[in-house]
């Protein structure tokens, strides 16, 4: 078991790494694909907007199923309470207990009349999803948690605690469908997107649970799924995470990381947010992307670029480009020398993050050594580069190891 987040140790999952499986072979060339066979990709249902295909939840079917409370906009709770007959200030008083006093319970709300305190579950719920597993690392500075959605199906969530505060890392879909081959939650395959109440209550859940205070806190799209290919309810939550009478998390605080949907990312330049935007770039050249991130097929480094350009221009936010990792993949001086042409011809800061070993995979973290020249190489040349030392990995809970095995 890795111990330390720092992860300089050799330690992974209980092997050194000189026992670990052999770096997968690419070359010449770039070899066979070695988990998903590009042609059994199907390139129009990666990048198919899903609200196409819109998932309908099982509850807008039963009639006497009351809305979940954590999908709903102020405005829509109190068009809830109103249409129940209750008078509007209640609605500010209710989203008040929830958000700011963080009390669920409506038996709590001490302001509201007896009948209301009762009436109040039938009318929005306030239940959040029950927890199945929960894992703490051993310096309980990251908690894993899976969580069993009404229809059973299950989604993780991971609370990160740091010397820069409590960063929340949230699931858009149950799976995911994007196939990136060095991903484990890309070998699951896309179950359902979630719908924005099920992402929200994720947060809130979190900030329940871990019990840490930071009013602060940060909110990461980085766990399961892909949010551009659940867009209309991952921009319903944000909405609901960023309202004035809701958790006020500002747009600032929000960062959505996308494997590369360029209408999507478009799109999104254009709502008026300032939500931070980062791309999983992972490669320099169309040939290694489109083995590693199958909607590069789709959408090729050019276009990606380009919308990473509009949407940065647009927000006058710099995008983040996430370039992980891998052992004798993506790891050599041409590599840096690529990353750093596309880095310079954009507002943008590099994230390098040493690949999270996924166990049923083949691919490597590169050595702590090659992990810094590659950082050496960038660093004259872009300056604006950090290296993420995933937290989590002891528990199976860091970038891409979601719906592993802990
Ligand atoms: N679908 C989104 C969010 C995915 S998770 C996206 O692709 O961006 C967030 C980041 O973790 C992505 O950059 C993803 O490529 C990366 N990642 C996936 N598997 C990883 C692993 N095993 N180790 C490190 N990072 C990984």
């Amino acid at each position: 078991m890795r111990v330390d987040r720092d992860l300089h140790g050799t330690l992974i999952y209980g092997m050194t790494e000189s026992q670990s499986s052999p770096t997968p072979d690419l070359g010449p060339g770039l070899g066979p694909p070695l988990v998903a066979a590009p042609a059994d990709i199907e390139l129009d249902a990666l990048a198919r907007d899903a609200e196409a295909a819109e998932f309908t939840p099982a509850r807008s079917r039963i009639p006497s199923a009351p809305p979940s409370f954590f999908g709903l906009l102020p405005e829509e709770v109190e068009g809830a309470l109103v249409a129940a007959g209750w008078p509007s200030y209640r609605a500010h008083q209710v989203l008040d207990w929830v958000y700011a006093k963080r009390t669920r319970d409506p038996g709590a709300m001490s302001n509201l009349g007896k009948a209301q305190r009762e009436q109040l579950g039938g009318i929005v719920d306030l239940a959040l999803p029950r927890i199945h597993r929960q894992v703490q690392s051993p310096k309980g500075d990251s908690v894993k948690y899976a969580l069993e959605l009404h229809d059973k199906t299950r989604v993780e969530s991971v609370a990160m605690l740091s010397k820069r505060g409590v960063t929340l890392c949230v699931s858009t879909q149950a799976g995911c469908g994007m196939a990136c081959v060095f991903c484990a939650t890309g070998t699951l395959g896309l179950t359902r997107n979630l719908k924005a109440d099920e992402i929200v209550a994720q947060v809130v859940h979190m900030l329940e649970t871990t019990g840490w205070e930071d009013p602060g806190f940060n909110i990461v799209f980085m766990g399961m799924g892909e949010p551009l290919a659940n867009y209309a309810q991952t921009l319903k939550a944000i909405n609901v995470l960023r309202a004035d009478e809701g958790l006020r998390v500002g747009s600032r605080r929000i960062t959505l990381s996308t494997c590369g949907m360029v209408p999507q990312m478009h799109r999104l330049a254009k709502e008026g947010l300032q939500v931070g935007l980062a791309i999983s770039l992972h490669a320099t050249t169309d040939e290694l992307r489109d083995r590693l991130v199958p909607i590069n097929r789709r959408y090729p480094l050019r276009e990606l670029v380009r919308a990473a350009d509009f949407y940065a221009t647009h927000t006058g936010r710099r995008v983040t480009l996430e370039y992980i990792l891998l052992a004798g993949v993506n790891d050599k001086k041409g590599d840096a020398e690529r990353l750093a042409d596309i880095a310079n011809a954009l507002p943008c800061k590099i994230n390098l993050i040493p690949y999270n070993p996924v166990p049923q995979l083949p691919w490597q973290r590169p050595t702590d050594e090659a992990i810094q020249r590659f950082a050496d190489w960038l660093f004259p040349r872009c300056p604006a580069v950090t290296l993420r030392w995933s937290q989590g990995g002891e528990i199976a809970a860091a970038c891409g190891q979601l719906g592993a095995k802990a």
